[in-house]
């Protein structure tokens, strides 16, 4: 599944190859891939046609084209979505949802997906906090990536939450587009244990625990992204590879690079948390969490 550094790859190709550019028309070749759209595939069609895409922009793992309509192409890439930019002759893709072909006779846009769980919708924008967003996305927190995003009301938010600190750092409405990689990551740069109680962090490793993780979002940025599922490929086409370099996740069993100690599993929310038992102490009442491996 994109994680928030893949869907901010997939953004930036998006600015780079179809803003500033009119849509001559989209067809839409599986209505599930509009579901979201209520009026329909057709309707989506005529909302967006001779439209110009004058922005490309995310919060948390959803993007959007704002067009010079004063509306929004929202897309989720879901468990499998890929943004493609392709030649307009090239042989539609086996799972081809959604084509976007443009009045310059240039490149085309397809939305493929082979599952489904993503899809594009037509929207439009309201206010949030001085930023013109698409309605859905309205109630999504801003992402550590974001400029804006507030760090001082984050960590306030997050100590008064009784939650685990993993936990936390998943709950959209706190802080949006960090997964299950990144949180194990980031949690491991921090030395901090996934089931430590918000309520007790002091602030201070609030703070670190931030910084780490905007490390790990910017590091993984760099790379193009983790890419954990064959299908994801960015807006080019091209495979993320910052899987080289994860620390903790997925690492079972092998030893911590800081301190040689094997690293740990435990199930967590229908998935697992990797972490260092050594560098990252249970807190004394997570006792009864039951080790896999
Ligand atoms: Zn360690």
């Amino acid at each position: 599944m994109p994680e928030l550094p893949e869907v901010e790859t997939v953004r930036a190709g998006l600015e780079r190859f179809v803003v500033g550019r009119r849509i001559a028309a989209a067809t839409v070749g599986h209505e599930r891939a509009v579901r979201r759209h209520r009026p329909g595939a057709a309707d989506f069609g005529d909302r967006v046609r001779d439209c110009r895409i004058e922005g490309a922009a995310r919060r948390g793992k959803y993007l959007w084209l704002a067009l010079d309509s004063g509306e929004a192409v929202l897309a989720h890439l879901g468990m499998s979505g890929q943004l493609l930019v392709q030649p307009a002759g090239v042989p539609d893709e086996k799972h081809l949802r959604v084509r976007f072909a443009f009045d310059d006779d240039g490149p085309e846009l397809r939305s493929v997906d082979q599952r489904t769980f993503g899809g594009m919708s037509v929207e439009e924008l309201v206010d949030s906090a001085g930023t013109p967003v698409p309605v859905p996305v309205a109630h999504i927190a801003r992402d550590p990536l974001d400029p804006a995003f507030d760090a001082v009301g984050f960590a306030r938010a997050l100590r008064r939450r009784r939650t685990q600190l993993k936990r936390a750092l998943l709950d959209q409405s706190l802080v949006s587009g960090i997964g299950n990689i990144y949180a194990d990551e980031a949690l491991w740069l921090a030395r901090l244990h996934y089931a430590r109680p918000t309520h007790s962090l002091p602030a201070a490793d609030v703070r670190r625990l931030l910084a780490d993780v905007t490390t790990v979002m910017t590091a993984a940025l760099a790379a193009g992204g983790t890419s954990f599922d064959s299908l994801y490929v960015n807006v080019n086409g091209a495979s993320g590879y910052f899987d080289r370099s994860l620390e903790a996740y997925g690492r079972v069993g092998r030893p911590c690079s800081r301190c040689g100690t094997p690293l740990a599993r435990d199930p967590f929310m229908n998935r697992s948390s990797f972490f260092c038992p050594d560098c990252q102490r249970a807190p004394r009442r997570a006792g009864s969490v039951r080790r896999v491996n």
